[in-house]
């Protein structure tokens, strides 16, 4: 067949050939696949009524498109398949154990614990904590790390247990959406003086449709009105049957708040993963798991908890995890305690990362630094390649001028950052669940943990979307640079909130009366107790002005450590002023907030009301 021309210019054609792209490729990337410019590609776009730029991510409907024009199968693959391939080029594989079965040794069961609100799930995972606890000595302190260490004291001897301490299913479904399976079998809490209800039925499900064994916690049972065999008859219809009704489903009757029924609930968790599942892991090879928390700490840096799922992770180990990579510095048990390694099954909170990996995503170690650095920016790469492709609005004047008539352009596209890997998962999580009927659509496109970038500010810009900051501020200068690319940036401290809100724009109700408006920052350079004032905090103040008795917030690191104060107290050397502005130092007072530290920001604003589109 004659190739096709195009201006005098010559194109390539295949002959049905497959070209494999990444996702978010570009045309520049295309044009290396199969020999030809970049500009011809281009112009062959243009004939088809697409503007692109040469360096451009492309979707892959655009892609199959200009292969189907030039006559290639073009194969988009899968970031999942990527990653298999990235790995395989270091001749790694995430997932499967290595060695002979003879390798292999018995490892812990990995307990969730799910169920409906206020049915005890938090109380539950205390009690374990309380009295079966294995790394706290008498009197240590224990800290939430996402995951613990029970231990059951059975005949056959003293076992342990690990166990998930984010209590939900969401947590559980979120991790499961990013294909990480961590739970070996769920504890089902349901409260006995109020039976089975909806999200007991959801935790169910979720448990269920993972194929994990569920243990039924029946709760409660000290409470005047508990009715355990309720429960048991209830969940039968969820084919859930406890064994004296016949069935081979362990119910235990537990008080979590009396600390009664833990040992016994710890016991039926392991016959039951005794019975259902053969739990073994090589320990002897690269550690491999998942990050279930993550988040960036003030001295710290970032800090993640990772359970090991095969092999043991020492100090020194070089990880890579999602984008993140580093070496690891130092590990600390459930205890605070350090550990120099963590066999299969061990959650440990693992420091020297280089950023905050995502809850979900998996870890492995490897040989050298520079494969964990490789890995890592490859898949940095790849993230911001798909947002790109993502973001990119596809639309030829034709179709935008329809959609216009038509009132079409229905989608509210959402960037989150939140200060921790958790709630911003929970925040997607929930948002996605608001349901606002077919014709209007709601898309994550970026998310990520740590203050509001400028980097997210570009996006949102290029993709027309709203930066949703749970529990972070903007850096530096970004909030200016927010307001002049004219990206919308929403703060919120309680995730209920957000949502309501995002579901009121949805509805096109959103009707805020009053909107926040900022009047300066001041950066902390001293902080001063005085016996008269309390704490004083020596601040110089960065941008606008700050005006005593206007409403302030405490910034540290960019994320909001307290809101909801107020500039008590405004003095200039000794005299007292009522406003002080950009590039002069001053003395701040926030009232009885006494926790201020050297580079936080105060940041202050007023409340007015907001002025609607006439
Ligand atoms: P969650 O929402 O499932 O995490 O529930 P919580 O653990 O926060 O418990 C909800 C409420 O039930 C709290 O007020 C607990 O003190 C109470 N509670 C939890 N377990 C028990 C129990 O065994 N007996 C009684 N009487 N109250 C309990």
């Amino acid at each position: 067949m004659e190739a096709p021309t195009l201006g005098g210019v010559r194109l390539p054609r295949g002959s049905g050939e497959t070209v494999r792209l990444p996702r978010g490729a570009s045309l520049t990337d295309f044009a290396e696949k199969i020999d030809a410019s970049p500009a011809d590609l281009v112009k062959v776009l243009i004939g088809l009524g697409e503007m692109v730029t040469a360096t451009q991510s492309i979707d892959d409907d655009t892609l199959m498109l200009l292969g189907t024009e030039l006559n290639f199968d073009v194969q988009v693959v899968s970031p999942e398949d990527e990653d298999r391939e990235l790995l395989e080029s270091f001749d790694l594989e995430f997932g499967e154990d290595e060695g002979e079965v003879g390798d292999l040794e018995a490892r812990s069961p990995v307990v969730t614990v799910m169920g409906h609100v206020d049915h005890g799930k938090t109380k539950l995972l205390d009690a374990i904590r309380k009295t079966n606890v294995v790394s706290a000595e008498a009197g240590g302190i224990t800290q939430h790390i996402g995951a613990y260490q029970a231990v059951a004291h059975t005949p056959d001897g003293d076992r342990t247990l690990t166990i998930i301490d984010t209590p939900g299913h969401e947590a559980f479904t979120a991790m499961r959406a990013r294909g990480a399976e961590v739970t070996d079998i769920a504890i089902l809490v349901v409260a006995a003086d109020d039976g089975v209800k909806p999200q007991t039925i959801e935790a169910l499900n979720h448990a269920q449709a993972a194929q994990v064994p569920i243990v039924v916690a029946v709760n409660k049972v000290d409470k005047e009105g508990a009715d355990p065999t309720k429960v048991r008859s209830q969940l039968t219809e969820y084919g859930l049957v406890a064994e004296d009704f016949g069935g081979d489903t362990m119910f235990v009757d537990v008080s979590a708040l009396q600390g009664m029924g833990m040992e016994p609930l710890l016991e039926a968790v392991l016959l039951t993963a005794d019975a259902a599942l053969e739990l073994q892991a090589n320990p002897h090879q690269n550690a491999q798991g998942v990050a279930i928390e993550a988040h960036l700490d003030r001295g710290r840096g970032p800090v993640a908890t990772v359970l090991v799922q095969r092999g043991t992770l020492r100090q020194g180990d070089s990880i890579v995890t999602g984008d993140a990579f580093g070496r690891v510095r130092a590990m600390l048990d459930d205890a605070g305690n350090s550990v120099e390694e963590a066999g299969p099954s061990t959650p440990v909170q693992v420091l020297g990362l280089t950023s905050v990996p995502g809850a979900g995503d998996s870890f492995l170690v490897v040989e050298e630094d520079r494969t964990a650095r490789h890995i890592a920016q490859t898949r940095q790469a790849r993230e911001r390649n798909a947002q790109l492709a993502k973001s990119r609005v596809k639309r030829s004047l034709e179709d935008f001028l329809e959609s216009l008539e038509k009132g079409e352009v229905q989608e509210l596209t959402l960037i989150i950052k939140g200060d921790v890997s958790g709630s911003v998962e929970a925040l997607e999580d929930a948002l996605m669940k608001i349901d606002v009927g077919e014709d209007v659509n709601l898309r994550v496109i970026h998310r990520g943990v740590g203050a509001i970038t400028k980097n997210d500010v570009t996006l949102a810009s290029a993709s027309q979307a709203i930066i949703l900051g749970f529990n972070v501020r903007p850096e530096g200068k970004v909030a200016e640079f927010a307001s002049t690319e004219g990206v919308d940036v929403r703060y919120y401290s309680v995730i209920y909130q957000a949502i309501d809100e995002i579901e009121a724009a949805l509805k096109g109700m959103l009707k805020p009366e009053f909107e926040e408006a900022q009047l300066g920052t001041a950066e902390v350079r001293e902080v001063f107790k005085s016996s008269k004032f309390g704490t004083i905090a020596g601040c110089l103040v960065q941008s606008g002005e700050v005006k005593r008795n206007a409403k302030a917030r405490l910034i540290r690191d960019g994320a909001v450590v307290a809101d909801n104060l107020s500039i008590a107290g405004l003095r200039r050397f000794k005299d007292d002023v009522t406003e002080v502005r950009e590039g002069f130092e001053c003395g701040i007072n926030l009232g009885s907030y006494q926790d201020v530290k050297v580079d936080d920001v105060i940041e202050t604003f007023e409340m007015r009301e907001k002025k609607r589109p006439a």
